[in-house]
């Protein structure tokens, strides 16, 4: 069967068609700028030079879904003859709140405890919306799966994800700690083990998924203790554009001065900060570069952004109880070697040690030293694979 994976952003939408028969990806692309002037699309087909690219106008998701469709089933360029190969699609969701602890079919019941959960996801939450509603408007008949992006962390302890905040936020509001980047957490705790030679059970270790957004998680017998984003995934490490962890009264003291509400602040605490607001870019490429040429702010942001991995990786090594293994994954974690060994060498008190030779791009297992106490593993995450996995799981089942 293949499965249609979507990843609808407010005016995006990713997508991929993967052959579960061999879980392999047969075309990608991706829709930018729907419902603004100038919708691009893009589409390859994998393993073979077939490109399908152009810039024509979609009002909305819908038609985005049926140019995805037209181009998956095009006759020159195309990676299927018919729709009747696609057997489902798989939606990433960003919040499943404390309803959905694991994927669900998508039917009027489970949609509407989606829509509930609007509020704890203003921005992204309508858009996945608005993905699956076009795949059941264009294909009626093919069965729609949510993944959520907080599934995976459902099992934190309260200690973990209760803020210090008045109860009844919790108990009224639904104010706590979620967790975010779900599928890629899931993803590399389910591939660590393979790696350390051991049972998922037996295993304890720190996931650190470092991209332009970041999160870490700590992970023990395959179960998620703690992670570092919180209600939203505003919380935790330093990002490409945002601040992570910052003292809420800040954000009186900045919008007394500036005059900004409290929609503009949150927007320059998401879009604004971090390596963006620190230094010259939201690009770990461009800020390293910057640094290079001896642009003391861009050293800066990259002394922050190290700093607080290490400081949540000390915390985490607490939270499990004496790490197995570290394990760097996505944009910056899979390409910037230098980057992982720099966090890294703030562990050197604790025996832990990189190893030069095997700390290389594409090196996908142990970078550590033998004698290294802790293991540093580099693992490329995959964020569709699960979707489609679920997807698949739960369709079989119909
Ligand atoms: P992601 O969000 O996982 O796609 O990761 C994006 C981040 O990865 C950006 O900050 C990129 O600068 C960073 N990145 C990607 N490739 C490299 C590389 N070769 N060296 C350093 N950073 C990289």
């Amino acid at each position: 069967m293949k499965i249609l994976v979507i990843n609808a952003g407010s005016s995006s939408l990713k997508f991929q068609l993967i052959d579960m028969d061999d879980e392999s990806v047969k075309a990608k692309g991706l829709v930018e700028r729907i419902g603004i002037e100038g919708t691009h699309f893009k589409q390859n087909v994998l393993g073979t030079d077939k490109v399908i690219e152009f810039t024509r106008n979609m009002a909305d998701h819908t038609e985005a879904i049926s140019a995805v469709l037209e181009a998956l089933t095009d006759k020159e360029n195309g990676a299927i003859n018919s729709l009747d190969e696609i057997g489902a699609c798989g939606h990433r969701v960003l919040h499943g709140g404390e309803t959905f602890k694991g994927s669900v079919l998508v039917t009027e019941e489970t949609m509407k405890g989606i829509e509930e959960l609007v509020p704890l996801g203003p921005l992204h939450q309508p858009a996945n919306i608005a993905g699956i509603k076009a795949c059941q408007a264009v294909m009626p008949t093919k069965p729609n799966v949510a993944v959520f992006d907080t599934a995976f962390h459902q099992t934190m302890p309260p200690k973990a994800f209760l803020y210090g905040v008045p109860y009844e936020y919790y108990t009224n509001l639904k104010v706590r700690r979620y967790g975010f980047h779900g599928t890629s957490h899931r993803f590399i705790a389910g591939e660590t083990p393979k790696y350390l030679g051991k049972k998922p059970e037996d295993c304890k270790f720190i996931i650190c998924h470092l991209g332009n957004g970041s999160s870490l998680s700590a992970i023990v017998g395959g179960k998620v203790v703690d992670t570092t984003m919180g209600l939203t995934p505003l919380e935790g490490v330093l990002m490409g554009t945002r601040s992570g962890d910052v003292d809420p009264a800040v954000l009186e003291y900045i919008m007394d001065n500036t005059g900004m509400d409290i929609h503009q602040m949150l927007n320059c605490l998401n879009k604004k900060s971090g390596f963006a607001g620190l230094s010259c870019s939201s690009d770990m490429r461009d800020v390293k570069a910057a640094a290079a040429k001896g642009d003391a702010q861009a050293q800066a942001a990259l002394d922050v952004w190290c700093y607080r991995i290490q400081k949540y990786i000390g915390a985490y090594n607490v939270a499990v109880g004496g790490a197995d293994a570290i394990v760097f994954t996505a944009g910056i974690g899979e390409n910037d070697t230098a980057a992982c060994a720099d966090v890294i060498a703030g562990l050197a008190f604790m025996g832990v040690k990189i190893d030069p030779a095997k700390n290389q791009r594409g090196v996908c297992g142990i970078i550590s030293a033998d004698d290294s106490t802790i293991k540093v593993l580099r693992i490329p995450t995959n964020e569709e694979l699960p979707i489609a996995r679920d997807t698949l799981e739960i369709v079989s089942k119909l």
